[in-house]
């Protein structure tokens, strides 16, 4: 993928649900990848990246590779997804952390121009994801830090 992309896109799951240990974690990306890949059969899981409950970064797709995730924009974008679903709740304050050192990350890295923009699945296509708790949250972050 030709970088820096100026998009960063963030999704959620949905299913499974919130993982709270490296075990449930790693037993939560294998069932995100099976489903991309025997569901949707796609190559590989779709995000670039995940966050789960347990405080970890899981490596998807990587910084390099064109992903999956986001129609219209895969070539264009990073996407990591938080592991859980936040349409009725937020995720946990340390998931948000994350998720803020992750894009800081993929600045430093030049994988993303420090011009980005910030969406939300939803920006893009008609979809209920990231959830509206997570999807206020990453709004809030557009007005003040992000532009
Ligand atoms: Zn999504």
């Amino acid at each position: 993928m030709p970088t820096p992309v100026s998009h960063v896109f963030i999704h959620h799951t949905e299913t499974p649900d919130q993982c709270h240990n490296e075990t449930a974690c790693v037993e939560a990306v294998r069932s995100v990848q099976d489903f991309h890949m025997d569901g949707r059969h796609w190559n590989d899981i779709g995000y670039n990246y995940l966050i789960g409950g347990d405080d970890r970064i899981y490596e998807g797709r990587g910084w390099y590779t064109v992903g999956a995730h986001t129609l219209g924009m895969n070539s264009r974008s990073v996407a990591i997804s938080l592991i859980g679903n936040y349409e009725s709740v937020a995720p946990p304050k340390q998931m948000l952390d994350l998720v803020q050192k992750w894009v800081e990350c993929a600045v430093e890295k030049g994988v993303v121009s420090g011009l980005y923009q910030l969406h939300g699945h939803r920006d893009q296509t008609c979809t209920s994801c990231p959830g509206q708790h997570l999807y206020d949250i990453i709004k809030s972050w557009n007005k003040e830090d992000l532009t």
